[in-house]
């Protein structure tokens, strides 16, 4: 058996991957297969007491998430108007930060979906403010919100949403009796 498979490695010609160790044929393989045509991430860092909080340490990861190929937006609640938007323009002078958004107390999430932004990962103080708009302030102070129309719906990833449905199902999680997709 053996002197057959010697036999055999010594009468046919060998492909050039034979001699080559396993570093080799993974760089080989590497260097040949089609590149995965990744979608880069959009990240959204909120200004007010996210990026605020420590402004030299965001811009380090900014510069890190940046050097892996992601977008990285600020999304501020803040108003776009001299007042509310001075205090961001030095990041425009940053390469590695693709957008400033301003949504003037609107929903982050809808708010950027309108504008065509796409975000996949949101880093705020304050998560309210991506699914909801702010309604006003009541006369004893306190800030209103309301749910923007149609944030429930588009919450799941689109490709995950079935086989996570039927994993929260089995889970016992209430099933709604009416459907949100029209
Ligand atoms: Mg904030």
């Amino acid at each position: 058996m053996l002197d057959h498979y010697l036999e055999n490695l010594i009468s046919k010609p060998q492909p050039p991957w034979a001699s080559l160790n396993l570093a080799e044929l993974f760089s080989l393989k590497q260097k040949f297969s089609k590149p995965e045509e990744k979608k880069p991430l959009a990240i959204a860092i909120d200004y007010d007491d996210t990026f605020t909080a420590n402004p030299e340490m965001w811009l380090n990861v900014m510069q890190v998430m940046h050097s892996f190929g992601c977008n990285i937006f600020i999304v501020t609640y803040r108003h776009d108007n001299q007042q509310e938007s001075q205090d961001l323009e030095f990041l425009k002078h940053y390469d590695f930060v693709t957008g400033i958004v301003f949504t003037g107390r609107k929903g982050k999430k809808e708010f950027c979906t309108k504008l065509n932004i796409h975000i996949d990962i949101w880093i705020d103080d304050n998560p309210i403010t991506i699914t909801h708009s702010m309604k006003g302030i009541s006369i004893d102070n306190h800030y209103l919100f309301s749910l923007d129309a149609g944030s429930i719906a588009f919450t799941l990833n689109e490709s995950k949403s079935e086989d996570a449905a039927e994993y929260e199902k089995s889970l016992g999680s209430n099933v709604i009796p009416f459907n949100l997709k029209h």
